[in-house]
Formats: structure tokens, sequence, C-alpha cells
């Protein structure tokens, strides 16, 4: 048996139905943009392995600094220690985040970075004696699988066996083009209520419905909003953190900041799991107290791993470096050419472009779900072509590692293009 066979025997994947799923190319090597599975097939992977690896696959910068931290201090727990590199990559964060961040909560993934920042909002008020117990998300949000996570979520089918078993959130439409003034009313409509503790949004793109755009003088707007009634903000930038969006993190596009941020996926490279949450001063203050019972009583096993720290630190350096913000540029530049080429094709109905990120959205007779014919058929296609892109329902995006040759992209937009006449 090879090991894609091997693999069926014992391993449950995520978000798969194994009676009808196919078998599963098992990936051996990975470099750059590409990867290689066991027969020596080829792959291009342009949605950088669900957005976690910017700077491409078996990076040799990072892979120096995990292994010089795993000879020296490869963990330590950080309930009553700490260490060098959490605190050299607080002190990094501190320089690139949005200036009124100034605490961080280390954890393992972005679902748990947005499970603290809805406990931080909830158990602020009630140190408070303060009764605010619901949040406001939008539809169709994407937040993670944990329960909170998963209740601030939006796409139903990811959801509907545990309605009823989760968190009071209420949800306001997607302020995309002609529907901003619908979503500020359903926002200001709920505010005034006091009911609520917190908003949590996914800032100018919300990826998992298929890279929904919106604009950030809307957002500003709201954050403003949520101001003046005391709902905290969430920007959950798990997907657009690390320069997805053109800029370092997507709330650089906005005026008014948001009281806490979430941070994962590209945080380490695509390396180590990691993630942080992050919060402005009077959030930490709410905590801050005699009362022992005040603090916030959460952390995790792994909380703040020196190995993920350092291998964040490596990443971020990558990041800054000239020859990455080149490389985020020119992917941007070839994402605007291929949308002039094809956005007037007879079967595309909208293109959109924000940083590395494009989106196409394909004219369809009938709704198309998530996991619906056209996509698995689209699916397909791509991966016979060596080329892994996920399309959501009609909606084919690419989200390519930064380090992407020109050539490899150039095939990227190809294999859509032929897909098109397929569908
Ligand atoms: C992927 C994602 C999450 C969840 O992160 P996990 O590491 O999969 O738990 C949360 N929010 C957004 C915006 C995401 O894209």
């Amino acid at each position: 048996m090879n090991l894609s066979e091997r693999d069926k025997l014992y391993n449950w994947h995520p978000y798969t139905q194994h009676k009808t799923a196919n078998d599963f190319p098992a990936i051996v090597k990975g470099e750059g943009a590409l990867l290689w599975d066991e027969n020596g097939k080829e792959y291009i992977d342009a949605i950088a392995s669900w957005w976690v690896n910017p700077y491409g696959h078996s990076n040799k910068v990072i892979a120096d600094a995990i292994y010089a931290q795993l000879t020296t201090l490869e963990h330590v727990l950080f309930g009553g220690f700490t260490h060098d590199k959490a605190v050299l990559l607080a002190e990094k964060l501190m320089t690139i985040l949005p200036n009124n961040q100034k605490k961080l909560f280390y954890s393992d993934n972005g679902s748990t970075a947005v499970e603290v920042a809805l406990k931080c909002a909830l158990q602020y008020f009630y140190n408070k004696g303060v009764t605010k117990t619901k949040i406001i998300a939008f539809e169709d949000a994407f937040h993670g699988d944990t329960f909170g996570a998963m209740a601030s979520s939006g796409i139903t089918f990811f959801t509907e066996a545990f309605k009823g078993s989760l968190l009071e959130v209420v949800r306001i439409p997607v302020p995309t083009k002609g529907n901003e003034d619908a979503c500020l009313q359903a926002l200001s409509d709920l505010v005034v209520t006091n009911d609520f503790a917190a908003f949590i949004f996914e800032p100018l793109v919300q990826g998992a419905a298929g890279m929904v755009m919106y604009e950030a003088a809307v957002l500003d707007q709201m954050i403003a909003l949520c101001n003046q009634n005391k709902v905290f903000t969430i920007a959950d930038e798990v997907m657009t953190g690390f320069g997805k969006t053109g800029k370092t993190f997507a709330t650089d596009y906005l005026g008014n900041k948001p009281d806490m941020m979430c941070l994962s996926k590209a945080l380490t490279g695509g390396t180590i799991p990691m993630a942080i949450t992050t919060f402005t001063e009077e959030i930490f203050d709410g905590f801050y107290d005699d009362d022992t019972n005040k603090a916030l009583f959460h952390g995790h096993t792994f909380t703040a791993n020196p190995t993920g720290c350092a291998a964040a630190l490596a990443s971020i350096s990558l990041l800054q470096s000239e020859v990455m913000q080149n490389n985020i540029a020119q992917v941007n530049q070839s994402h605007l050419n291929f949308e002039e080429r094809i956005k007037a094709h007879p079967k595309v109905k909208t293109t959109r472009v924000l940083g590395v990120i494009f989106a196409l959205e394909i004219k369809t007779e009938s709704q198309e779900s998530y996991y619906g014919t056209m996509r698995n058929k689209l699916y397909n296609f791509f991966i016979e072509n060596g080329v892994i892109l996920r399309p959501v329902g009609n909606i084919v995006y690419i989200l390519p590692p930064y380090i992407i040759t020109p050539s490899q992209l150039e095939k990227v937009y190809d294999t859509i293009e032929k897909a098109l006449e397929i569908v």
C-alpha cells in the first residue's frame, strides 16, 4: 500500500465526508510555492496551505531559527515563568501593531485566539458587575471551530448541529458595496441596547465566505458606533494578518483601531501552531485587581512555546525585508493584470483583488453550495492540473505564498482560465 492508502486506515481529515472523498495525495516534500506527492507529481500551492505560508515551504531562515531554539530551550511553562523569545516577540509586535494595542496573550491556533478575545470581552463586564452577555458578528463570518468561535461564525452548515449549545450571537449584514447603510443601521440598533459585550469581525476580507470584501470607511464607522456605546471591537486578523491585504494588518487601513486583535496562521510562517490575542491597556486593566478572582483564568499547556516564538520572530523579519515587500507588491500587480484580462469573460460574474488576494465569482444558474457539484468539479480539475486551489461554491480564489514566481503564478491564472471552460 502507498501512503494515500495507508492514510485511509486511521486518519480522520478535517471538513471531510470520508464516504464520498477521493484518495488524498500524500505530500512528501515542499519548497517555495511547490509541493510534491509520493508519486513525484508537482503542485503549486496557490492558497499557501490554508493561508499560513507566505514565505515558502521549508523556508531555511525559519527552519534555522527553529533548530537553534530547539537546541537551546524547546519549551518552558509560561505559568510562573517567562523566556527571552516571548519577550522579544512581544517587543517586536509592539512595533508593528496599531499603537493602541498594549498587551498580548499567547495560545495555539486561530480558534483559541478568538475564544480568548470573546472571554475577555465577557469577563471584563462581569468583573465590573455589568450585564453584557451577547456578541455581534457578521453573516457568513468564520472565526474558527471551537464553541465560542463557532457561535460567532455564520456559515450555518458548519454550526447547525450545535445550535442551542452556543453563546448568544446576533448577526448583522456584511457591508459589501450597496449594503453599507443596512449594515450600519442594524449595528446601531443593536449597540444601543446595552446587551452586547463585543462585535467581532474579519476586517476587510471574509476569508472562508469566499474572500468577500468590503471597504475600510464603513468599518471605521462601525468601530466608532461600538466605541460610543461601550461595545468592544475584535478584529479577527487570523487570515488577513502579516501582509495578506498589502499592509501588515488589515486594520492598518483603518482610522479607528479595534480593542482586540486575533493573530495566527502566517504568524509563524506556516511552521509551528501558535496564536496571539492582543489588547488595549483598558481591557487588561479590567482584570488588574487585588482580587484574584478577577484574573483571566485561561491558559493552554503550550502557551508562548519558545520554538513557536522563535519561528514568529524569524517570520516577521522576513515579512519586513525589502525583498518580501516587493514580492507582495508584485503579486498584487499580477492579480490586477489578471483581473483586467478575465473580468469580461462571459462566465465571470465578479472579480476582486486586495493585496495578494484574488477572487473570481463564476456565473451560475442556481445558488452553489459550499461543497457542491461545481466546487468539486473545479477542485478536482485544479488538482489534476497540479494547482492547489479550494473554491468556495462558485468562488475561486488565489492567496499564494508571497514568494511564488511569476511563471508559477501565470500557470495558476492559465489553469483558472481553462477551468472556466469546463463549468
Ligand atoms: C482560519 C481562521 C480561524 C481559525 O483558525 P484555526 O487555526 O483554524 O483554529 C479564525 N478566524 C479566521 C478569520 C480564520 O481564517
